[in-house]
């Protein structure tokens, strides 16, 4: 090979080389172009291998010019690839890009249940006059959920609360009053809370779930008496209904209170003039409550001489179902989509 016809080729790989890298759409293009000018087998390559060929006093001049075209054709690659670099960041910034001011597509927002609100809004209602919000366990034994509300085994009225029991004897909550007593005996009083929260019982139908939600309150203190109860209810209705309905008290019977009584308002529907929902009555039951048993105060050791209390108790989906005219309590549970999204 001689010297004219090495440089000569040189010349020609060199335009052939600038003018390809220059064509390179893309980084993986470029790449394949290096290793096919630089790699084992390359052009490159091959020129500097054929100055062993050459005689001693060629090489010098020979190896310097094959090396100033890899370095011309070197710089050219870094230089593309800055440049293919940059419009790829360009391209990627211009597809990530968020117009803000375009409207959302698709957008599901969630909401509260129903019976979250209810629960959140009667919440901020008793907090509102002072009263404690209080948990306790679903899963809780006979003794806090019956015997300490002066209900003992064999009493009748266990019989109302089909019980859903476990194989070791502990049951689930039929009711929330079991935090009652739990607070009754971590605290003295004076008490003034309110215990929302699941309970169950076995039983289904249109009125009936077997999981649903209370929320019970209880005032223990100095002096306490009925006409508190009266008061503090008849309040509540009013702020929850957000409307001046009459309130009427029936006497009743439940183990753990005494006196007690039923809580009717006045139909929500029908303003008490009667209709399908109050069965033409003009009321609607919507609580129980009465003065704390005085055994109850003696079980969690609150002396019944010097103190007394009282204790209602709400069912949370009939006043959410209340306030939005909703007549089957299996709706809130069915997680119907449908009938959720109304309350958004
Ligand atoms: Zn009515």
């Amino acid at each position: 090979m001689s010297d004219t016809s090495t440089t000569l080729s040189l010349d020609a790989l060199a335009a052939d080389a600038r003018a390809r890298v220059a064509a390179c759409a893309g980084l993986a293009e470029l790449e394949a172009l290096k290793v096919e000018l630089f790699g084992k087998k390359g052009a490159i390559t091959a020129h500097l291998k054929s100055l062993g060929a050459l005689a001693p006093d060629e090489r010098k001049a020979a190896g310097a010019r094959i090396n100033a075209v890899r370095d011309e054709i070197g710089a050219a690659f870094e230089a593309r690839k800055a440049e293919l670099d940059s419009l790829e960041l360009e391209r990627k910034l211009a597809a990530g890009r968020i117009d803000v001011t375009q409207p959302g597509r698709g957008q599901q927002p969630g909401g509260l249940h129903p019976v979250s609100r209810t629960r959140r809004r009667i919440e901020t209602i008793f907090r509102n006059a002072g009263f404690s919000v209080e948990e306790g366990p679903e899963v809780e034994d006979d003794w806090h959920n019956f015997e300490a509300l002066n209900v003992p085994a064999n009493h009748p009225a266990r019989a109302m609360h089909d019980t859903f029991y476990f194989p070791d004897g502990r049951l689930l909550r039929t009711h929330t009053s079991p935090v009652q007593v739990r607070a009754m005996l971590r605290e003295k009083p004076p008490l003034r809370m309110i215990m929302p929260g699941r309970v169950y019982r076995c039983d289904s139908d249109m009125t009936h779930t077997p999981m649903f939600h209370q929320v019970e309150g209880l005032v223990v203190d100095d002096g306490v008496s009925f006409a508190h109860l009266k008061s503090v209810l008849h309040e509540f209705v009013q702020q929850y209904f957000e409307r001046d309905l009459g309130i009427r008290f029936r006497p009743s019977y439940f183990p753990f209170t005494e006196p007690s009584a039923e809580v009717d308002i006045e139909c929500v529907f029908c303003s008490g003039a009667g209709c399908r929902v109050c069965k033409q009555t003009g009321w609607l039951e919507v609580a129980g409550c009465g003065m704390v048993h005085p055994n109850v105060l003696r079980n969690v050791g609150i002396d019944p001489e010097r103190y007394t209390g009282y204790a209602f108790g709400f069912g949370l989906e009939r006043l959410t179902m209340l306030r939005y005219s909703v007549n089957d309590i299996r709706l809130y549970f069915e997680n119907d989509l449908r009938f959720l999204r109304q309350f958004g």
